[in-house]
């Protein structure tokens, strides 16, 4: 602390400058206390869900592979009707297992715990994987699937497990999005100032520019999505916004209702 021996003017200034740090260095404290309790209680949320998404996950497992074997005749041939009730059945499981995957992964990203293992990552074989994946459902709805990646890519520094993830949050969200016989193209290149940039372009029912914005927030669903009745819980893009965020990259959407949707990840190359 200034000791202030100075009656005049700047004798009063001080000592108000004074008061002022003294009040500051307190507020400082406060917040710094509030801001411990709340990490200690966001760490708390985390591994209460850790653990009950363990407990949850384990018969989730199970129902899972009980209904696949059953699926599989091991118990005997089902007739039609058991084998439509059964796959019900195994379907049920499997959404609740992302579920429960996703509100683990938000938690992680909430609390700051996401924990990244970063390794050079060959990105045009990632997409291919990506497509091959995805290529039964669009068969099913005669959505075109297609990817073009770009010349010259190097290789990029990222967490391959997580970003598998945001491609395929993005591609089943397009995929979703867009009717039949539309077309959904994942497109790869290398930007010299961005790094690799990759955009999962559609043509579906679009976002408005009032929803841009609020897609990227946990449980946000648009009006048009939710009055077309297409399934989904709102959490997909927060948990790719989440990731990005974490490799340092960035995320953007460009999107015309009833047109089509673009969204564009940017992931800096670590040389
Ligand atoms: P979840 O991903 O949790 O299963 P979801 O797909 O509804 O559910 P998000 O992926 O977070 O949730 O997307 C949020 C919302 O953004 C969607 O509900 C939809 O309204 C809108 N949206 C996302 N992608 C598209 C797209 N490609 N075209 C049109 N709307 C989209
Ligand atoms: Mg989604």
């Amino acid at each position: 602390p200034v000791v202030v021996t100075r009656g005049d003017e700047v004798g009063a200034m001080l000592s108000n400058l004074e008061a002022l740090r003294g009040k500051l260095r307190r507020e400082l404290v406060t917040y710094q206390t509030a801001l411990e309790h709340t990490r200690g209680a966001d760490a708390r949320k985390a591994s209460f869900l850790n653990a009950v998404s363990h407990e949850l996950r384990t018969p989730l497992n199970a129902v899972g592979g009980f209904a696949q074997l059953l699926l599989e005749g091991h118990d005997g041939q089902l007739s039609e009707p058991q084998v439509e009730d059964v796959e019900l059945i195994r379907d049920g499981g499997r959404q609740l297992l992302e579920l429960i995957n996703d509100i683990l992964d938000m938690s992680m990203i909430e609390s700051g715990e996401l924990r990244l293992s970063f390794a050079s990552t060959d990105i045009a074989e990632l997409v291919r994987g990506v497509v091959k994946i995805h290529q039964p459902l669009v068969d099913e709805k005669r959505v075109q699937l297609q990817a073009e990646i770009g010349p010259n890519l190097p290789p990029v520094v990222c967490d391959a497990r997580r970003l598998r993830q945001i491609l395929t949050n993005l591609v089943s969200n397009a995929i979703k999005f867009t009717a039949d016989d539309g077309i959904v193209d994942i497109r790869v290149r290398n930007d010299d100032r961005l790094g690799a940039v990759i955009t999962v372009g559609d043509t579906g029912i679009g976002i408005h520019k009032d929803d841009q914005e609020l897609v990227f927030q946990r449980f946000y669903r648009t009006d048009t999505a939710q009055s077309m009745a297409i399934p989904g819980t709102g959490l997909g893009l927060s948990i790719v916004a989440g990731i990005v965020d974490a490799h340092g990259g960035t995320i953007a959407v460009d999107s015309t209702p009833g047109e089509g949707t673009t969204f564009t990840v940017s992931l800096p190359v670590v040389a």
